[in-house]
C-alpha cells in the first residue's frame, strides 16, 4: 500500500523506542518501528499524540481587555463588565477575536474544542453567527463544537430559552446553562435539561463557582442526569465549592458524579483568578480536586475557559500550560499524577465532549508533535508544541527552537 505521509522517529506514550506513523486518506494505517516509502517528516524523537482537546472555552468574549476596566477582579464584576461589552459586539468583532484565540490554540496543538456562545437579548445571535463561520473556516485544523449558552439566567429572562432553541435549530451542537446567575437555579437546570432532551443534545453547566461549601447545585444536576437517563452527556464546569468541603462530603459527591456519568471541567486560570478575593492572607487556591476525581473514575478535564477578559486577564490558548499550572498549584508530584494530568487535556477531555480520539490504526490521522519524550516530561516543563496534522493534512508548524552557537 502506498502511504500519503509517514511521521518518522516519534516517541509514543507508554511505549519504549521510536515509531513511524503512516497515514493514508486521512486515516492512520500503520504504526511500526520502521515504515518504508512515502513522504517522510522526521519527528526527531518528539512525542506524537492525538492533539489537545479543549473541553470548555468562551471564544465569543475573549480578548476584550481593551474595553473592560477590571477594578475588583470578582466574578460579579466579570459578569457585569462582559455583559456591558457584549451588547456592543458585532459579528465581525466577535469573528476577529475568536479567530485570534482559535489560531493561538491551533498553534499550541489543540485539535478538538467546545466553545460556549452567549445567546440572549444583549448578544442577540451575532456572536453565534460569528462562531458558525469560525467553525467552518477553521475546520481544517480543529473540530469545533458550539454550545448555545445562557450566561445570565433563564427564569429572569424567559426570551433566552427560545433563543437557545433557535440556535440549536441553526446548528449549535449542544446547550449550556449557568444556574448560579439565575434567581431560581433549580428551575434553570430543569429548563436546560428540557431543551437538551428536546433536541437530543448534550448539556453543559457552569456550576458552583464560589468557595461557600453550602447551597451547591451539583446534587440537583446529578439527580436530573440520573432521572433523565442522561449519563455520559452532561458536563459541569468549575465546581470550586468542592475545594471548600470536607473530605467525606467531597468523597460522596465524587462517587455520585462517577455513578451518574457527569463529567467535570476544571478551569484553573479562572478559578485561581476569581476565587479567594477578599482574603488578605493564606489565599485559597479554590480548585476542585481533579486528581482525586480522576482516580475515582470521574471523567475530568482541564480547560482554558477564558482568554484576556475580566474572567481571566491572561491566556494564550495553550493547554499544556494549563496542565502545568494545575499540576503545580494542586501540589502534584508523583509521575502517575502528572501522567493523569496529561490525560485531562487529551484523552479525557475528548471523551467528555464525545469525539473519536486516539493515536491508533484506523483512527483519524490527527497527530501533534510536542518537544518532549513522554507526557510526564511534557507537563512538567511545560514543553513546546512543534507541528500537527489534522485528518492527514499538515495543519500547522511551529518548529523546534534552535540554539545558534558561534562557529569555531
Ligand atoms: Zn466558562
Amino acid at each position: 500500500m502506498s502511504l500519503d505521509q509517514v511521521i518518522a522517529d516519534a516517541c509514543l506514550a507508554g511505549q519504549a523506542g521510536r515509531f513511524d506513523i503512516g497515514f493514508k486518506d486521512g486515516v492512520i494505517v500503520e504504526i511500526a518501528p520502521h515504515i518504508a516509502a512515502a513522504p517522510r517528516e522526521h519527528a526527531e524523537g518528539c512525542l506524537a499524540f492525538g492533539g489537545f482537546a479543549e473541553s470548555h472555552i468562551h471564544l465569543d468574549k475573549a480578548c476584550i481587555l481593551d474595553r473592560c476596566m477590571i477594578a475588583d477582579g470578582t466574578l460579579a464584576e466579570a459578569i457585569s463588565l462582559s455583559a456591558a461589552a457584549k451588547a456592543a459586539f458585532t459579528v465581525e468583532d466577535v469573528y476577529a477575536r475568536a479567530a485570534r484565540v482559535m489560531e493561538m490554540a491551533i498553534l499550541h496543538g489543540t485539535m478538538h474544542m467546545r466553545s460556549f456562545v452567549e445567546v440572549d437579548p444583549r448578544a442577540g445571535f451575532r456572536s453565534f453567527e460569528a462562531l458558525l463561520r469560525i467553525r467552518s473556516d477553521y475546520a481544517f485544523a480543529v473540530d469545533l463544537q458550539i454550545c448555545a449558552f445562557a450566561q445570565e439566567g433563564l427564569t429572569n429572562e424567559p426570551e433566552t430559552a427560545a433563543m437557545l432553541e433557535e440556535a440549536l435549530k441553526a446548528g449549535a451542537d449542544l446547550v449550556g446553562g449557568c444556574p448560579y446567575t439565575d434567581p431560581d437555579p433549580v428551575a434553570h437546570v430543569s429548563a436546560i435539561f428540557d431543551i437538551a432532551e428536546r433536541y437530543d443534545v448534550a448539556a453543559d453547566f457552569h456550576t458552583d463557582f464560589d468557595l461557600d461549601p453550602e447551597r451547591a447545585i451539583l446534587p440537583e444536576i446529578i439527580a436530573q442526569t440520573l432521572a433523565r437517563g442522561y449519563g455520559g452527556r452532561v458536563s459541569v464546569g468549575h465546581v470550586t465549592k468542592l475545594s471548600a468541603m470536607g473530605p467525606e462530603r467531597v468523597a460522596r459527591l465524587v462517587e455520585q458524579l462517577e455513578g451518574a456519568g457527569v463529567a467535570v471541567s476544571i478551569l484553573p486560570a479562572t478559578d485561581l483568578f476569581l476565587t479567594g478575593r477578599g482574603v488578605d492572607r493564606l489565599i485559597p487556591r479554590g480548585l476542585a480536586p481533579a486528581a482525586l476525581m480522576a482516580e475515582c473514575g470521574v471523567v475530568v478535564s482541564l480547560a482554558t475557559n477564558n482568554v484576556l477578559n475580566p474572567f481571566t486577564p491572561f491566556g494564550d490558548g495553550s493547554l499544556i500550560r494549563i496542565a502545568n499550572l494545575f499540576a503545580n498549584v494542586a501540589h502534584l508530584a508523583r509521575d502517575s499524577d502528572i501522567a493523569a494530568v496529561f490525560d485531562m487535556v487529551t484523552v479525557n477531555a475528548a471523551r467528555q465532549i464525545g469525539v473519536r480520539y486516539g493515536l491508533a490504526v484506523g483512527m483519524p490521522a490527527d497527530v501533534v508533535l510536542i518537544d518532549a519524550p513522554d507526557p510526564i516530561s511534557a507537563v512538567r516543563q511545560p514543553a513546546p508544541v512543534v507541528a500537527g496534522w489534522k485528518g492527514g493534512r499538515r495543519s500547522f508548524v511551529r518548529g523546534r527552537a534552535q540554539l545558534l552557537r558561534p562557529a569555531k
